[in-house]
């Protein structure tokens, strides 16, 4: 089909080689017209700005931030003045603010608007194999589902509504600093002991970690199904105690808060909860 891609930073260039090499008739465009050039050579279009790119009837943008999307889409040229019928495919991560900006505007002018988020860091993108997050109108996203088959390994369909993607992909995001605070203070207790951080990674590897806990922790917290308790809030924090003190003068803030947040329950007769409360 007749698509642009708009961005050629390090993860909007993988996607774009990717439409390329799949057959598509794609038109690029970057704000830095050098990064354009080279995708010239292999067949595509280049654009002279966003308004120009949107006569593909799809354009997927592929942006840095809130300020690059909304320099594309309100911006002189941009994707608003290119007139009715167009389908914007936000792929950046931006504000749920914009998104929803973003959906009100592209209505008012007779165009339509999907937001499918993307996991995956650039060699993943480079790959095809990025995990795409996307809502908006249904009619709309299977417009664009065989783009999303070109650039992705698999589509989660979230919901109706542009912004319930953008939530998503913070919410994501939002875990991430959160995992690798944990893995550090996990490599920090056993550093204590003698256990190289590598060898650590192999285990939680081994044992299946991230997606045992989701596995088993994600129903329950999803239902607060808190009563009767697996594993008391109780017992819990005697395990959050036993890491801390095998950690000796180790720095563990993530877990020092968490100690208290589970003082803090068991203070309010929470201790025969399960500890999945820990969040309540
Ligand atoms: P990047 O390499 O820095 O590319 C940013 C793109 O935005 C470039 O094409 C840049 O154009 C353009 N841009 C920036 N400001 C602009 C403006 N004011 N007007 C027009 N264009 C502008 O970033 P990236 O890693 O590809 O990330 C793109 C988006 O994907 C971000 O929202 C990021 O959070 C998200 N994301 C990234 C990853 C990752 O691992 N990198 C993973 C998932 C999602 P110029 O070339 O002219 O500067």
């Amino acid at each position: 089909m007749d698509v642009s891609l708009i961005g050629l930073g390090q993860m909007g260039s993988g996607m774009a080689d990717n439409l390329v090499v799949a057959g598509h008739q794609v038109t690029v465009w970057n704000r830095d017209r050098a990064k354009a050039e080279p995708f010239a050579a292999r067949g595509a279009k280049i654009a002279a700005d966003p308004a120009a790119a949107a006569q593909a009837g799809t354009v997927m943008t592929m942006l840095a931030d809130d300020a690059a999307v909304e320099a594309v889409v309100f911006g002189d040229g941009g994707l608003l003045a290119a007139g009715p019928g167009l389908l914007h495919i936000s792929c950046s991560t931006v504000s749920v603010d914009l998104t929803a900006r973003l959906a009100a505007a592209h209505a008012a002018a007779g165009q339509r608007f999907v937001s499918a988020q993307v996991l995956g860091r650039p060699d993943v993108a480079a790959a095809g194999k990025l995990s795409i997050i996307a809502a908006g109108a249904a009619e709309d996203l299977d417009v664009a589902q065989p783009l999303f088959d070109v650039i992705g390994a698999g589509t989660q369909r979230v919901g109706d509504r542009p912004v319930m993607a953008a939530a998503a992909k913070v919410a994501l995001n939002a875990g991430i600093p959160a995992v690798m605070q944990m893995l550090t203070e996990q490599f920090r207790i056993v550093a204590a002991h003698g256990i190289a951080a590598d060898r650590m990674v192999a285990l939680l590897l081994d044992v299946n970690y991230g997606n045992r806990l989701i596995g088993s922790y994600g129903p329950i917290i999803a239902e607060q199904r808190f009563e009767p308790a697996g594993f008391p809030m109780r017992l819990g924090r005697k395990d959050v105690g036993l890491a801390l003190a095998a950690a000796g003068d180790a720095d563990l803030p993530l877990t020092e808060l968490i100690a208290s947040r589970m003082d803090a329950i068991i203070e309010a007769d929470g201790g025969e909860q399960d500890w999945s409360a820990i969040g309540q």
